[in-house]
């Protein structure tokens, strides 16, 4: 009989808390986790998934125009934002049941309320304080909000999903994934749509003809860029929220969302007391096997602040059980590498392995091939939208160390071809797979001709 009431006492049930908790459970361990919110965390609550079920929504306009072409006469239509909302909120509440009975069918003793840290194997959730031969840590991110004069009017991505009423003018601030994902969002959705981002092009760390394309093809539908500026101040005025840039242009909108970033979600987890070393931004700092500085503690996912995406946590967490709960398999290590990911901006954007800038860094000689052309369908659709497709190849090794796309379900897409980069296709094997016709994945095993080395 163990000394601990558990031999896991998992803190947080997003993505990679309950994938750890159930997995755990189901190698018969006796497993809790504590959430003080709701079940499936961001991802599932107030992130990928309700703004995948908003993406889908921004696109019907577009085909309501472009069915025309193809013969329709479609009728007046009209967008209504409660119907959306709550239709996603149904959906949400539909999930949350899910996570409920994914945890207690595995045998996992749920605990509401917020957990924090009392000593290396102890947690206190509300009165009561329990035991662990050790913790996990899952407490995922919350959105990092700036100040500035008027700052209090902004709303960061977790409110923007239960919004009382649909903005007419939409101000985004941020360049990265939440940012331009919302803009086309809010453009799709029927709102006048700004994004103000610092740099001069969004998506930094993306390749740089991707992020050029990706702002073209968003400039075309609508969305208007303001770059190389910030928010200075905003006022309320009676018709809206006047927003004042550093650049001292001044613009009127409804709703001001800051997707300015996500910062470790560790307040009140009583980290400091228990000697669990943090990093820079507030994470958890943890080994190869993440294990934190205290032995019998450890953490996953956005906590530890390396890659914020569900996948990573899901795969770190099933590393983690692996190495700790089945010694009958061989010890795992988590591969950062060729992770694909994918924007929901308008067109999407996917990418895994290198940037050509990346590439060329890396390697001394890369053959780069590129195509952007106008899909089939827009050839009577009457839109203008340009798809892209690349591939980066280490000339030397042949290697594929990049695919890129910009257009229609680029993340459908790029699933597999991160396959194949992952297991080292060279570009002879990509040109001898042939392709299926007529689609515009195609592209990726007929682009024959170099576009630049
Ligand atoms: P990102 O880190 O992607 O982008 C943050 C943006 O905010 C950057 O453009 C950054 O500028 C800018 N910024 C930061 N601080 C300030 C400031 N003080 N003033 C003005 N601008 C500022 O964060 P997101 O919030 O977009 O998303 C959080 C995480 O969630 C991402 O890292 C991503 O991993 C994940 N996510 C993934 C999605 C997907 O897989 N499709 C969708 C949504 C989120 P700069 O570029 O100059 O640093």
């Amino acid at each position: 009989m163990s000394q601990y009431d558990f031999d896991l006492f998992v803190i947080g049930a997003g993505s990679g808390g309950v994938r750890a908790a159930r997995t755990t459970a189901g190698l018969g361990k006796k497993v809790a986790v504590a959430e003080g919110r709701f079940l499936g965390g961001t991802c599932v609550n107030i992130g990928c998934v309700p703004k995948k079920l908003f993406s889908y929504g921004s696109h019907f306009h577009e085909e309501f125009a472009q069915a025309a072409g193809f013969g329709w006469t479609v009728g007046a239509s009209a967008f209504d934002w409660p119907t959306l909302r709550d239709n996603k909120n149904k959906e949400i509440e539909r999930l949350n049941g899910i996570y409920h009975n994914l945890l207690v069918d595995s045998g996992v003793e749920l605990i509401e309320g917020y957990a924090s840290l009392k000593g290396p194997n102890e947690v206190v959730v509300g009165d009561k304080t329990y035991t662990a031969e050790r913790i996990l840590i899952a407490t995922g991110s919350v959105p990092f909000m700036p100040e500035f004069p008027g700052s209090e009017y902004a709303v960061s991505s977790d409110a923007v999903f239960y919004l009382e009423t649909f903005p007419k003018r939409s101000l985004v601030l941020g360049g990265g994934y939440i940012a331009v994902e919302f803009a086309g969002i809010f453009q799709g959705l029927g709102a006048e749509s700004h994004l103000v981002y610092r740099g001069d092009q969004p998506l930094k760390g993306f390749d740089e003809e991707v992020r050029q394309f990706a702002l073209d093809e968003m400039q075309k539908k609508g969305v208007q860029f303001h770059l190389n500026a910030n928010i200075e101040r905003i006022e309320k005025v009676d018709t809206g929220l006047k927003v004042t840039l550093t650049n001292q242009e001044t613009l009127e909108v409804d709703l001001v969302l800051c997707a300015t970033g996500r910062i470790p979600k560790v307040d009140g987890l009583n980290l400091e007391q228990v000697g669990v070393t943090q990093g820079k931004t507030g994470e958890v700092v943890v080994d190869e096997q993440f294990q934190s500085s205290v032995p019998s503690i450890y953490a996953l996912g956005d906590v530890i602040n390396r890659l914020q995406l569900t996948p990573v946590a899901l795969a770190e967490a099933m590393t983690l059980v692996n190495n700790l709960y089945q010694p009958e398999l061989p010890s795992k290590q988590m591969d950062y590498s060729n992770i694909p990911t994918a924007v929901f901006c308008h067109p999407n954007i996917a990418t895994v392995g290198m940037s050509e800038e990346t590439a060329r860094d890396t390697f001394e000689r890369v053959e780069i091939y590129s195509s952007a052309f106008r899909p089939m369908k827009h050839t009577l659709s009457g839109s203008d939208e340009r798809h892209l497709m690349k591939l980066i190849v280490d000339a030397a090794s042949r290697k594929v160390v990049g695919a890129h796309m910009v257009g229609t379900d680029a993340g459908e897409v790029m699933q597999g071809i991160a396959i194949a980069i992952k297991a080292g296709a060279t570009k002879e094997v990509f040109d001898s797979t042939v392709g299926i016709h007529p689609t515009g994945a195609e592209e990726f095993v007929t682009m024959r001709t170099l576009t630049r080395n």
